[in-house]
């Protein structure tokens, strides 16, 4: 089934609140088996809040609005509502009772534009709020759903969980599950991490997709089924064939920085650590991590101001850095510090086990910060891969 959403509120189209209401219902929906076909941001409107539901309500069986459900004169939802599915709104003295309850409990008056609150459109499915004074609704429009949730992202969440999901799943009859796995992958460009699975996102059950974020991957299996165990076995063969083709790529479950400070750990290293701008992020990323215990040096040197040649740089500073701290592993992670756009980026990685540091060379052609977390990924990507099992980095 496809439904769409309507995040209605000024602050909304000016750009002053994201919103995250539809986020939130599009996850939410989607564990039902209910797809969002589209997401419609209005202002606080009443003839373009009609004409949105108006619309909806033409292409989508089930329709769910966010926001504009208080008592001020800018909250107009049940009013368009009530004007796109023709009918009246309808006083209930009982909402007025639990309103006023409300405020009792809370010591505070209640003002008389609070009573706009207790109208509903006629013959709505009332959905009483323990959080706020504003009751969602649900109203059934020539065999189609529009739904009324309250703006505040608190109030949304609960009343989505606690009644419109469980309402929806009895009326539409939606047994279906939706189950996502993520699994993380690094250490490869989008395009190959592409390119290994593009025959899997050609598929229609379970739906194979790729998200990238500066030099990591996050591929998403969703799979739809009757229950949860028939979704599992759906992802389970995805899974493994992911895991055959990604082999030393694959991190899982694990972000790259748990599973770098994992391996710090298990093989009880000592790093030493030197980036030459504070804005990499590796020291960062490995002291929110357990396995910070290894970090033995933490250095940043904004003297060290490349030469032409970066690589030639970072190797020296490598091979000094692990002779002249008492550690097991020296990195380098280095770019031009302070530099308003980067241009190139070297990561060098010194042991006693190895003759010479390997050193990876990056040219970058994206900006800040993102280009300065990249350099960072491919820092902790060089470690990860001196700490496991997998093809040396090139
Ligand atoms: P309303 O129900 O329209 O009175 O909204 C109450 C409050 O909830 C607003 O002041 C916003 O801060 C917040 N809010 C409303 N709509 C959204 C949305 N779509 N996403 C996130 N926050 C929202
Ligand atoms: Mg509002």
């Amino acid at each position: 089934m496809q439904a769409e959403i309507i995040a209605i509120g000024t602050e909304l189209v000016l750009g002053a609140t994201v919103d995250t209401n539809s986020a939130y219902l599009a996850r939410r929906l989607a564990t039902v088996g209910v797809g969002v076909q589209r997401i419609t941001l209005v202002g606080d409107e009443h003839a373009t809040i009609v004409a949105a539901v108006r619309e909806a309500l033409t292409r989508a069986p089930l329709v769910i609005c966010s926001g504009g459900l208080g008592p001020t004169a800018d909250d107009l939802t049940r009013e368009a509502i009530a004007a796109a599915t023709n009918r009246p709104l309808v006083f209930h003295q009982t909402l007025l009772d639990a309103i006023a309850a409300r405020f009792a409990a809370l010591g505070r008056p209640m003002s008389p534009s609070n009573r706009q609150q207790a109208y509903v459109p006629q013959d709505a499915i009332i959905i009483h709020n323990p959080h706020g004074t504003a009751p969602a609704f649900v109203v059934e429009h020539e065999g189609r759903l529009v739904a009324a949730l309250p703006g505040v992202p608190q109030e949304l969440q609960f009343l989505m969980d606690q009644a419109l999901l469980p309402l929806l799943r009895e009326r539409l009859g939606l047994h279906e599950v939706l189950l996502v796995r993520e699994v993380q992958v690094s250490g490869m460009s989008e395009a190959q991490a592409g390119e290994r699975i593009a025959d899997l996102m050609a598929g229609a059950n379970p739906v194979v997709g790729i998200s990238a974020k500066r030099g990591r991957y996050t591929i998403r299996i969703a799979a739809r089924a009757a229950d949860e165990g028939a979704a599992r076995a759906l992802i389970e063969p995805v899974l493994a064939t992911i895991a055959a083709r990604f082999q030393g790529n694959l991190l899982d479950q694990e972000s790259l920085e748990q599973r770098v400070g994992r391996r710090l750990l298990e093989h009880g290293a000592r790093l030493a650590l030197i980036e030459s701008d504070p804005a990499i992020p590796v020291l960062r990323a490995l002291s929110e991590v357990d396995g910070r215990q290894a970090l033995a040096l933490a250095l940043v040197r904004p003297d060290l101001v490349p030469t032409a040649d970066y690589a030639a740089t970072a190797r020296a500073e490598a091979e000094r850095l692990l002779a002249e701290s008492r550690s097991t592993i020296a990195l380098v992670a280095l770019v031009e510090p302070g530099a308003a756009t980067l241009r190139q980026a070297a990561v060098a990685l010194a042991t006693h086990e190895r003759a010479e540091p390997i050193v990876v060379t990056r040219g970058i052609d994206f900006g800040l910060p993102d280009a300065h977390a990249f350099v960072a990924t491919l820092a902790l990507d060089l470690l990860r891969r001196q700490l496991e099992p997998v093809e040396p980095a090139t």
